[in-house]
């Protein structure tokens, strides 16, 4: 069966075939599948979707916008939201770090040093501290958000003794039309060199390369939900 294959089946179908051959995957790298994680990528997707997402027994999902995932999540699915966990996927703007802070339990993106010190301002205001991880620009594109893997020992040092922040982890977007497993190997090595544990990386074309590499989180979006609107 193809990826393609997918749009036939029903949400909840999808969603055991994805489950599937992510154990698949799992095993194949002698891994334990209840380790890694299914991140849902909501952005951009019908209310109907997103129920039967949640019918399926989705509880964790990704958004990229936090005005977007305001509407949603406090919105139309806001009494679901005790049962799940929700992480930001996108980029974040300093001026968005209380609404940021406010909704998500994982924020995925942390860039720069002037974002770490807008949530932790954001932290003391609210009393909540989502969980970190740091997007590493892989492919070092000059487009891309992303702190460069060759700074990332500096930035850790800086987010230590500035803010006394430890990430739990990292994220990656590995650059598009080029095999993404060398990217993915490289950024499982960097995880590995500083001893951090989560490793946010895979998307719908190639979550399953990204088990086999070490992903702890996969973040599928059109192969689970269908095409984007
Ligand atoms: C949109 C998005 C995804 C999901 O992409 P699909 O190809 O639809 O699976 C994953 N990660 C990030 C950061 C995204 O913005």
């Amino acid at each position: 069966m193809t990826n393609d294959d997918l749009s036939e089946l029903t949400i909840a179908k999808r969603r055991d075939v994805i489950l599937e051959r992510m154990a698949s995957a799992a095993k194949w790298a002698g891994r334990t599948s209840s380790d890694i994680n299914f991140v849902a990528v909501s952005k951009q997707q019908p209310d109907d979707r997103v129920l039967a997402g949640l019918e399926a027994g989705q509880t964790i999902f990704g958004e990229n916008r936090v005005q977007e995932a305001m509407g949603r999540w406090n919105g139309a699915f806001a009494e679901h939201r005790e049962s799940l966990e929700l992480r930001l996927i996108g980029p974040l703007q300093t001026n968005k770090a209380e609404d940021a802070v406010l909704l998500f339990d994982v924020i995925e993106t942390l860039d720069r040093m002037k974002l770490a010190g807008a949530l932790v301002k954001a932290a003391d205001k609210t009393g909540r501290m989502p969980r970190l991880l740091i997007q590493v620009n892989i492919g070092v594109e000059p487009q891309k958000s992303g702190v460069l893997p060759d700074e990332l020992p500096a930035f850790l040092k800086s987010l230590k003794t500035e803010y006394d922040i430890l990430p739990e982890g990292l994220m990656c977007i590995p650059p598009s039309g080029e095999a993404a497993s060398p990217h993915f190997w490289w950024l499982a090595n960097l995880a590995k060199d500083y001893g951090l544990k989560t490793l946010s990386m895979g998307m719908s074309s190639d979550y399953e390369t990204a088990i086999k590499m070490g992903a702890t989180h996969v973040r599928v979006g059109s192969l689970f939900f269908g095409a984007r609107t």
